[in-house]
């Protein structure tokens, strides 16, 4: 196997590769130009965020099976164009979780104690030692807003600096946040009583700007204020305003709406703000560490075993794949919808596999199921291969069951999926485009989930229907397909509707919509 190294990658990680005895060639500043003329030669390819690995030097690699990008964002790889010829593509997740955690330790007490501007007055031949008077973190509160790899280990190491740890994330099991002592609280009381805060949650629609104006203006007085996600999160504007009007003490940031960023954005005239270029990852044992990763993945092709960290799909077996492929999207669109319904809330999923499916290898089935739904709480980081072991990691409960008979279809899909409330679904496929739902929870359905939906429960009265169609009239959206799913034959109780409309609604039109007499509620799924 012959591997062209092309950025600088832990000198380990090379050593590895040569060890189990692969051919490595280091060209650290190949130019994207040469990349096209070289890569014919090669079997792997490890980059870092460049080169660009384009579709073009994809399809001219004739003898390309993985790339590997030592980090995590593959955003300069065509996954795409790798997927469609059966390379594998892998990245090393959690290799720098450690070194972010670390430096956002750092600038929490660059903050507290002023540390840059210290150094800065120093070394101009200042000594105003009154003027760095700073703050203790013993006793104060920190506020986590998102507990995942990162945040966890800012929550460890911000324990044994004595402080109070609150943090908010919806989608985590109170047992992990317990088990380091972290107390799990709503979003509002964590902005309202934490004298630090600090982001550490994937960019998502939910996440953009989540800290913004109006935050600011429940924050503490003297809050300290921490970035190092990814820019966006905190609203730039806001924050200059926050800082400008006396409510922030400082602000840390290592990631920018724009990278980097415009220079001339008053935020980086301000004395009380520290700034990093964009170094969460960049330490040495990071660099080792996802180095190492890939390279083991890549050894593990090389001995025909299991690559752990794919981001893409590899290859099933062409008779498979036909049969299994609606099956994984029906999956996968089931796991939106339940997500969706129970607003992020499980822990436990119960698949159940009948008929001819049973015998089948269900794999990329509760995969996609689990990408469904994990994907809108944690955005790209999640694919077909990570999903299951995330969703272990995460405390969820998979269960999975196979029957070989079915009543009356051929294969049916069945999935339950529980937190505080519960949602169950069952789906069917007549061909490869032809999946459908037809049951949610015990209202029976039919609709193949592709477009813009809305699930809805009602009272079953006279009325109901006319006033949503009213509703959506007014906002001129147009109803393309309803379903209203009875539960047993005797009309009244609760119903089941969905609505297959043009456009995506708005906030206020789902608001006004549950409001109406007769709706008890609403919830907006693109599928
Ligand atoms: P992770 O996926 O392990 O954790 C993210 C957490 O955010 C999850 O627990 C998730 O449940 C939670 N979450 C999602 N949506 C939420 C919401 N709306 N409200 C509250 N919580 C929510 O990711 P990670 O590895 O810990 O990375 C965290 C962030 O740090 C990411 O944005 C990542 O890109 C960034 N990062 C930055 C650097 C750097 O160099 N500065 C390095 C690595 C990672």
């Amino acid at each position: 196997m012959k591997v062209l190294v092309a950025s600088n990658i832990a000198k380990e990680a090379v050593e590895l590769l040569k060890a189990e005895g692969m051919e490595v060639d280091v060209r650290a500043d190949i130019s994207e130009e040469e990349l096209k003329e070289v890569i014919k030669d090669y079997d792997a390819l490890i980059v870092r965020s460049k080169p660009k690995v384009t579709r073009e030097v994809i399809e001219r690699g004739e003898k390309l099976k993985i790339i590997g990008r030592a980090g995590v964002g593959v955003d300069n790889i065509d996954v795409d164009a790798a997927t469609e010829r059966g390379i594998i593509v892998v990245n090393a997740p959690g290799g720098n979780t450690v070194s972010t955690a670390e430096l956002t330790m750092g600038l929490i007490l660059s903050a507290a104690r002023k540390i840059p501007q210290a150094d800065r007055s120093v070394k101009e031949g200042k000594w105003e030692r009154k003027k760095f008077e700073g703050l203790e973190l013993r006793g104060k509160t920190i506020g986590i807003i998102g507990l995942g790899r990162i945040g966890f280990e800012v929550a460890k190491r911000a324990k044994s600096f004595e402080m109070r740890v609150i943090a908010y994330d919806p989608y985590i099991s109170p047992e992990r946040a317990k088990s380091i002592g972290v107390e799990l609280v709503s979003f509002d009381y964590l902005i309202e009583n934490s004298d630090i805060i600090t982001v550490h949650v994937p960019k998502t629609k939910e996440t953009e700007k989540m800290i913004s104006y109006e935050e600011f203006k429940r924050m503490k007085d003297n809050v300290i204020i921490v970035n190092c996600a990814r820019g966006g999160i905190i609203d730039e504007d806001a924050l200059y305003d926050a800082i400008k009007s006396g409510k922030v003490y400082m602000a840390a940031l290592d990631v920018y709406e724009k990278e980097p960023p415009d220079f001339n954005h008053p935020l980086f005239k301000l004395e009380n703000v520290i700034t990093t270029p964009h170094i969460g990852a960049s330490t040495k044992e990071a660099q080792k560490s996802v180095g190492m990763i890939i390279a083991r993945d890549i050894v593990n092709l090389y001995k025909g075993l299991p690559v752990i960290n794919a981001v893409n799909l590899p290859s099933l077996r062409p008779e498979d794949f036909e049969y299994l492929m609606p099956y994984i999207t029906l999956a996968e669109k089931m796991g939106k919808i339940a997500s969706a319904r129970l607003g992020g809330n499980f822990n436990e999923v119960k698949i159940t596999y009948r008929g001819k499916l049973a015998s089948k290898d269900t794999a990329y089935v509760a995969r996609a199921l689990l990408k469904g739904l994990l994907e809108t709480i944690l955005g790209a980081n999640i694919n077909l291969v990570s999903s299951m072991p995330i969703a272990k990691q995460r405390g969820i409960k998979i269960e999975e069951s196979r029957i070989e008979t079915t009543d009356s279809y051929e294969s049916l899909l069945e999935v339950e999926v529980k937190g505080e409330k519960s949602i169950t679904l069952a789906g069917t496929s007549f061909g490869r485009d032809d999946y459908r739902i037809i049951r949610i929870d015990r209202y029976k359905v039919d609709f193949v989930p592709r477009g813009h939906y809305i699930i809805s429960l009602h009272e079953d009265k006279p009325g109901v229907i006319g006033r949503v169609g009213t509703l959506f009239g007014q906002y001129n959206i147009n109803i393309a397909g309803m379903i209203v799913g009875r539960y047993g034959d005797m009309p009244g109780g609760v119903q089941l509707m969905l609505l297959l409309v043009d456009d995506p609604p708005t906030e206020e039109v789902l608001e006004k919509m549950v409001k109406l007499d007769g709706i008890i509620d609403a919830t907006y799924i693109y599928l």
